[in-house]
């Protein structure tokens, strides 16, 4: 028997006509790309992405067009999301930091009608722009006093193109299954792959994101979200905003240590987001100036490991709760996270912090297993580890544009992370599966290795990969970046691990560089230093 109640659909749309009755006055704050910090409410939200609704229907699209963003977090990108899904349209968040062949391969492959571009990616796209195969028109998200000169064709601005909308727009009730966004996981091998979201997967997303396990968001909250709008959505966050009328601060271009304390110092945040390279740029600001985060309580960390001295320094330091999340683009992205829970008020810090270093537990709407290679499931005991499986309306079923489902005979997703469920539930990430280190038929963890090192004081950043061995297949190297002005030796870095990891995962050799590569999403970019260094261990018969 069917339940009797009501089939509405989880329309984006309703989001802002949802913000706009009820949070009018909740203010989004940007620091724009032309510099100054942007205010507006959600009121002026929600008339400028019906201004964009009426414009963007005059260019022609239709639903399921897909339209590409090149952008900062500001309040326009914002719009954009509204905008554009709430029409029927797909916007593609590109990232700007791929390289330029992805970046061709993207928007080529998602055939980008259009392409709204912030200033500072004029140039990047006039390189590209020949390579274009299905965009139609440019739009520089500016004012006409800040439109650059430019060689790109059919250039439109911004700000002239919704001044003369009407701000009355029906938006359309649509299948809440229809397309609404579309991310390019940012791979280390082979293309990038599309992960197309619905309204219905960006909803409930959205309620899993704002939940008291999670951010707690409300009307009374205030977050400081710097993971990018063009990286999976910035977690949901600007969805949320709408949902709950949380007030957002967008920091525009600048992600460095001082100009992020600069916007909490001036809107006292409560909740920030971002990668663990972004807080690293925020601990070293606020240790050189003496400074201090008496606003924030929760600190929002995901997208790599989270190392242990860092949740340290945000609870001793700052009376920060960093919370460890995990996700990835399939996933819309979160899946985990380590809630603060009564039980860990009442324990000594540092089970605390043991429980803080783990990804989490998973949310409701997220199953997860993890298996062996022929897919049998392992126990969840907290020692064995395999592949970690997951399945739930917010993840990905196939890829854009596959015919082949993504997906196990049983409906399990394969997320390439390597982890150990531990008997109450938290989930520990041991690897990515591409980069645990094979030695002799056993695995080390080089997430475990790199975390150990860089709660060293003179390390600033580490990075383990697994070389060839003579004997034991692979072992670890470690590549170590020093903090400036401090001295480390091989030997110094070898002791200060001992305690700290089995003894046979002690690394082989250590060598010392002076940065590490990244890839475009700010993770540690392994497949070069592979190459580089994959007979080291041989030549040197260390
Ligand atoms: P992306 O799709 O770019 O968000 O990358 C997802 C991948 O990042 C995951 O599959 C993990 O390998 C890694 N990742 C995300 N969060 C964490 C975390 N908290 N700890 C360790 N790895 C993480």
């Amino acid at each position: 028997m069917l339940g009797n109640m009501q089939e509405g659909q989880l329309l984006i749309s309703g989001l802002i006509e949802h913000a706009e009755t009820y949070h009018k006055d909740t203010e989004i704050v940007s620091r724009s790309v032309e510099g100054p910090i942007h205010r507006y409410t959600l009121k002026d939200a929600a008339n400028r992405s019906r201004k964009l609704a009426n414009a963007l229907g005059k260019l022609d699209l239709q639903q399921g067009d897909v339209v590409g963003t090149l952008a900062w977090n500001t309040f326009r990108h914002f719009e954009l999301y509204f905008g554009v899904s709430g029409i029927g349209c797909v916007v593609n968040t590109v990232n700007p930091r791929l390289f330029p062949e992805q970046l061709i391969y993207i928007i080529n492959h998602a055939q980008n009608k259009y392409l709204f571009v912030d200033l500072t990616f004029v140039e990047l796209v006039e390189s590209i722009s020949d390579s274009l195969e299905s965009v139609k028109g440019i739009i520089i998200l500016t004012d006409k006093d800040h439109m650059p000169e430019t060689k790109l064709k059919n250039v439109i601005c911004y700000e002239e193109l919704i001044a003369d909308e009407s701000n009355e727009y029906d938006w359309p009730v649509f299948d809440e299954n229809t397309a609404s966004s579309l991310c390019y996981t940012s791979g280390t091998t082979g293309n990038p792959k599309g992960v197309l979201y619905s309204h219905r997967s960006t909803l409930l997303h959205t309620w899993i994101v704002s939940s008291g396990n999670v951010g707690k968001i409300s009307s009374s909250s205030v977050i400081l979200p710097v993971v990018p709008m063009f990286h999976v959505n910035a977690w949901g966050i600007p969805y949320a905003s709408a949902m709950f009328g949380a007030k957002l601060i967008l920091p525009g271009p600048l992600m460095d240590g001082a100009s992020i304390y600069e916007l909490i110092d001036l809107e006292k945040p409560d909740l920030l987001m971002g990668v663990p390279t972004v807080w690293l740029g925020l601990l070293q600001y606020l240790n050189e100036t003496n400074q201090t985060l008496d606003s924030v309580s929760t600190a929002l960390v995901g997208g790599s490991a989270a190392p242990r001295a860092m949740i340290q320094e945000f609870e001793e330091k700052h009376n920060v709760f960093l919370m460890h999340g995990w996700g990835m683009t399939e996933m819309s992205p979160l899946g985990t996270a380590t809630s603060r829970t009564a039980e860990m008020d009442n324990m000594d810090i540092e089970s605390r912090y043991d429980l803080q270093e783990k990804q989490g537990k998973a949310f409701f709407g997220v199953e997860m297993t993890i298996a062996d290679d022929d897919g049998n499931e392992l126990p969840k005991d907290g020692v064995a580890f395999g592949r970690l499986l997951v399945k739930g309306p917010t993840i990905v079923e196939r890829y854009f544009k596959s015919n082949e489902s993504s997906l196990d005979k049983n409906g399990w997703f394969d997320t390439g992370d390597v982890a150990k469920i531990h008997p109450e539930g938290s989930m520990e990430i041991v690897d990515r599966s591409k980069d645990v280190i094979k030695s002799g038929g056993e695995w080390i963890s080089s997430i475990d290795l790199e975390n150990a090192a860089v709660g060293h004081p003179a390390v600033a950043e580490a990075c383990v990969i697994g070389v060839l061995h003579e004997k034991w297949d692979e072992r670890p190297l470690l590549l170590v970046v020093k903090v400036e002005g401090k001295d480390l030796s091989k030997e110094e870095i070898l002791a200060f691990l001992e305690d700290k990891v089995a003894k046979w995962w002690l690394p082989n050799d250590v060598i010392f560089v002076s940065e590490l590569p990244h890839t475009a999403t700010g993770k540690l970019l392994k497949t070069n230093l592979r190459d580089e260094y994959k007979e080291h261990l041989i030549n040197t018969g260390k």
